[in-house]
């Protein structure tokens, strides 16, 4: 089951947003980590109120989350039951063919949702690197979600200390570099006069302590890169350009700080037979010039593989004519159905003709036709 954002908050699906705000806020108190609260609860509120207080992205998931539930119930995935579908409401559409049109500086937003003042900064320095990664799929997988292995070399949290960089056994000590403020100061003369600047302390990323040994096998960073399989799951109606966040998926952070988010950009290999603008397809099929004019049941393909859709020819039908079949297009993005699918039709002239058909291509040339 995807996560339920109503139950984590403890609200009913018909809460107002006033509601959402104020169930929030109290169990935000309750559960704040530096309050002694369980990070991970608050971490799942904090997502939870993240979308629904977000009118288009709790729009999204009251439409989008029972499609998902149908789909897992249908027996398709049943792997990854766990998996966090709100990041899906975190695609983005990407402009150009690059990278470098994405608003990553966004992201460190949600810290400052989270934290205030000093402490973001610190979560900041901490937090493991986003990555970012392309796959190429086939028109087809479009057709419903598809679950996804990578196998990535990225920083994972190191067992030998869970991830806080001490050797196990050992206890903290003052950071020598900025004697315990976590924070270092920078003095610069300037012709206006001294300016006094702060930055987290890079020895102990804004700790204030450091161990007194560091773990033997990550050198204190808390973290280490190795090889690792990471499952996603690539919804149905992507399209190519788009950016899919898989949050917590990147890189581990430096001594227990959050994970990155994977970022997974999507690419669509041509089709032989189908193009594609937005949910429709566009397909050409070749009929005889006889089927034309007098009319006939013509067979024409649909993206799903080895099935295909019988399509009425009226006689006397131009060539060049488009057909459209509605709802054999590819299932929308975001809402329900699909786009439609539109047939043009072609005739080919016979380059090689049998006696008999020769003779009765004349009879007819005979008769006007
Ligand atoms: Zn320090
Ligand atoms: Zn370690």
């Amino acid at each position: 089951m995807a996560e339920d954002y109503y139950k984590i908050l403890g609200l009913e699906k018909s809460a107002s947003p006033d509601e959402i705000k104020k169930a929030y806020r109290r169990l935000a108190h309750q559960h704040h980590p530096d309050k002694g609260g369980d990070n991970k609860k608050f971490q799942k509120i904090s997502e939870a109120y993240r979308i629904l207080s977000d009118n288009e992205k709790r729009r999204q998931y009251d439409q989008f989350g029972p499609a998902f539930d149908n789909m897992s119930g249908q027996g398709g995935f049943s792997g990854f039951s766990d998996f966090d579908f709100g990041s899906f409401w975190e695609q983005a559409q990407q402009q150009g063919s690059n990278w470098s049109g994405f608003g990553f500086e966004n992201l460190g937003d949600i810290f400052d949702e989270f934290f205030g003042g000093r402490r973001a900064r610190k979560q900041d320095i901490k937090r493991g690197e986003d990555i970012q990664m392309d796959i190429e799929i086939d028109l087809e997988e479009t057709l419903s979600s598809q679950k996804r292995v990578f196998s990535v070399y990225k920083n994972e949290v190191c067992e030998r200390c869970g991830g806080s960089g001490a050797e196990p056994g050992t206890r903290l000590k003052e950071c020598q570099t900025c004697r315990g403020n976590g924070q270092v100061q920078e003095i610069r003369k300037t012709i206006f006069g001294t300016i006094t600047h702060y930055t987290v302390c890079p020895a102990c990323q804004g700790e204030g302590n450091a161990p007194e040994r560091a773990c033997n096998v990550c050198k204190g960073e808390g973290r280490i890169k190795r090889e690792k399989d990471i499952e996603v799951a690539v919804p149905a109606g992507v399209d190519s350009g788009q950016v899919l966040k898989f949050r917590g998926e990147g890189e581990a952070g430096k001594r227990g700080g959050s994970a990155g988010d994977l970022y997974v950009r999507v690419f669509i290999r041509r089709h032989k037979i189908f193009d594609r603008k937005g949910d429709d397809l566009f397909a050409e099929i070749p009929v005889l010039f006889s089927q034309m004019a007098l009319g006939d049941d013509v067979a024409a393909p649909v993206l799903e593989k080895g099935k295909k859709v019988f399509l009425k020819i009226p006689s006397g039908t131009e060539p060049g004519k488009v057909f459209r079949i509605s709802g054999k297009g590819i299932p929308r993005f975001s809402g329900y159905g699909r786009g439609d699918l539109y047939v043009k039709t072609r005739v080919d002239t016979p380059k090689r003709l049998t006696r008999k058909q020769k003779e009765l291509l004349n009879r007819l040339k005979e008769e006007g036709v």
